[in-house]
């Protein structure tokens, strides 16, 4: 059994806490009876009554990871049950065997279970209801609400209508219950190919909802399912399944995304005559829909997300560019900061565009209070301090965390030669630049105070060392660090002992905030520069970062020790994100 989701603080409300507030208050389903696992009325109707007060679900299709869009989902589905003492169950809506494979199921639990939300013993595949799909289909023939039809998809297109004019019947619409019967029996049994047939619900051709104009719940796929192997080759549509494997599992609250608010008539449609056929158990389920996440930057679309992948524009589902929950995984993000940013943009009803800034702050707020601090040279030029003796070590001390005493201190060596940041140096400085130009004085963060005296270059003109004198009695933590008042503060790592690392730098994968509108092409918005790899030189005590181990890189932004290349000894770093917003704005 999977662990339940550990509780939480209480969130702030939205339009759906408060219908489930109404729905106990008027104790809507205090007449439920669970038996403890999905079934039809006769199987509940054994059940005592349901322990969950609300049950909600997260439903994803496994064909492709789970991206920051489900994240809302999941926070939000998994968050309900929490708070009101109910179950949100774990549901995969697996009913397409061509697109769907048993490496997204494994990716998508494994996502859930990261960001903090479990299920508990409620693990359910639409797969499993297979056989009481097609008897409730069966049940439908039977009462001549659906029918066989055996026109071709165009033909099916042309008479269906449009938003203004109303669809026409079918030729084959009142085919005899039998003959209805005998063609879906054979439907079952292999005996036609693909598209030879369907079988749709008898609704309402002059519906002003196109989705009630007679929708298609079978169709015939000769294709080998993840989970039933070849058992099947008819398989019920998504509005047919969604609707009974909700009812057959006894959720109260079934929470889906707004393009789908025209689909609510057929999912009551469906299910009030269910029930009525006694097949179905009271209350029902009811459908409700919230704004999905659309995110600045990114692309939340499966099949562009599958793109991205297969031409391999990025290294794989987990390229820590990508919004999936394993790119962010990979990036250095914590479920705390996606959490956080579920909470921070709320569920409402109104479609918007979120920005990306708003998730990296996420991201910055959780890291900055509980990453250590260390310090990376990402652009390493020498520093040699000419009045230090060659072979004269000393250790310098820095916190942990600057605002955590009790997390101790780190310490490291300082000697005669430096890196730096080249950019920490400039021969004839701009007005206001504060670090090292010959003559100024700086400190050296946690180390001394040092005046800058020159630098050496190469014959093509780059610096190639800095030179500096040191000022002997200003070293930080002594009673003399305070007689020096230095504007610039610069960051470094002993040259003897400093560790040698890759580090990739991130950045976001488009260089445009609405990707792919208008007539755009999203593949050509690719942001050139979205990584850039380098070795840099780091404070030597990371050499023992373990993989996932995020930091802080003083002055630089927060960085992961690399989830898969990452060793003990010879770690690999990832930026997860700079210290401000710097994007689009040379940093
Ligand atoms: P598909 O086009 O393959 O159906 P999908 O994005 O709807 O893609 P599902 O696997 O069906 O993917 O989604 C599972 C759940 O996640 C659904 O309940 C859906 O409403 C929700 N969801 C998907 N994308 C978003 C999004 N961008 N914001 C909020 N919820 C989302
Ligand atoms: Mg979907």
């Amino acid at each position: 059994m999977n662990k339940p989701t550990p509780a939480a603080p209480a969130p702030a409300s939205n339009f759906i806490r408060n219908v489930i507030d109404a729905d106990l208050a008027r104790d809507a389903y205090a007449t439920r009876t669970w038996s403890g696992k999905p079934g039809p009325a006769a199987v509940q109707a054994g059940g005592a009554k349901d322990p969950a007060r609300i049950r909600t679900r997260f439903p994803p299709e496994p064909n492709g990871y789970l991206h920051i869009g489900h994240a809302k989902s999941i926070c939000l589905n998994f968050g309900l049950a929490r708070d009101y003492g109910g179950a949100c169950h774990m549901r995969f809506d697996d009913t397409n065997p061509t697109k769907e494979e048993q490496e997204y199921v494994d990716s998508i639990m494994a996502s859930v279970q990261w960001l903090g939300f479990g299920w508990g013993d409620h693990l359910f595949y639409a797969s499993d209801y297979f056989e009481t799909l097609y008897a409730f289909a069966v049940a439908f023939i039977e009462h001549g609400l659906a029918y066989v039809d055996s026109i071709t998809p165009e033909e099916m297109r042309a008479l269906r209508g449009t938003l203004t004019e109303p669809g026409k019947p079918s030729p084959y619409r009142d085919r005899s219950v039998a003959e209805n019967l005998d063609l879906f029996r054979r439907m079952r049994a292999g005996e036609f190919a693909d598209g030879a047939h369907v079988l749709r619900l008898k609704i309402d051709m002059a519906s002003p909802n196109i989705n009630m104009r007679d929708p298609v719940i079978y169709r015939i796929r000769h294709a080998h399912h993840h989970r039933t192997g070849d058992a099947w080759c008819v398989y019920p549509m998504y509005d047919y399944t969604h609707c009974i494997s909700d009812a057959l599992e006894n959720i109260t609250h079934s929470i889906c995304t707004l393009e789908f608010e025209d689909h609510r008539p057929l999912y009551d449609w469906v299910l009030e005559k269910l029930a009525g056929f006694g097949l179905l158990a009271r209350p029902l389920p009811h459908q409700y829909e919230f704004a999905r996440l659309n995110l600045t930057y990114t692309v939340l679309s499966k099949r562009k997300l599958i793109q991205l992948v297969d031409e391999k524009h990025v290294a794989g589902w987990d390229d820590p560019r990508l919004p999936t929950l394993a790119g962010f995984r990979r990036r250095g993000y914590t479920p705390e900061a996606i959490r956080l940013f579920a909470e921070r943009i709320g569920v409402s009803k109104e479609n918007s565009l979120i920005e990306m800034a708003i998730l990296e702050d996420c991201l910055r707020k959780d890291l900055d209070e509980r990453a250590a601090r260390a310090i990376a040279v990402l652009d390493p030029v020498k520093l040699v301090i000419d009045n230090w003796p060659a072979d004269r070590v000393e250790t310098a001390e820095a916190p942990v965390h600057p605002h955590k005493p009790e997390l101790g201190k780190r310490s490291f060596p300082i000697g005669r030669e430096l890196w730096i940041e080249r950019e920490d140096f400039e021969e004839t400085p701009p007005k206001g630049f504060f670090r090292l130009t010959p003559g100024a004085m700086v400190r050296l963060r946690y180390g001394y105070v040092i005046q800058c005296l020159g630098c050496d270059k190469d014959a093509d003109g780059r610096i190639t060392a800095v030179h500096c004198e040191v000022m002997p009695d200003s070293k930080s933590g002594t009673p003399g660090a305070d007689n020096y008042k230095v504007k610039g503060n610069i960051h470094w790592v002993c040259a003897n002992g400093a560790l040698d690392a890759e580090v990739r730098l991130y950045d976001r994968l488009f260089s445009v905030a609405t990707p792919g509108s208008g007539d755009t092409d999203y593949l050509a918005q690719i942001n050139p520069d979205s990584v850039r790899t380098i070795r840099a030189k780091l404070e030597p005590g990371l050499r023992d970062a373990k993989p996932e181990d995020r930091f802080q890189f003083e002055r630089h932004g927060y960085f992961v020790a690399d989830v898969h290349d990452s060793k003990p000894g010879a770690p690999v770093f990832n930026r997860a994100v700079t210290l401000r917003d710097t994007f689009g704005k040379g940093g």
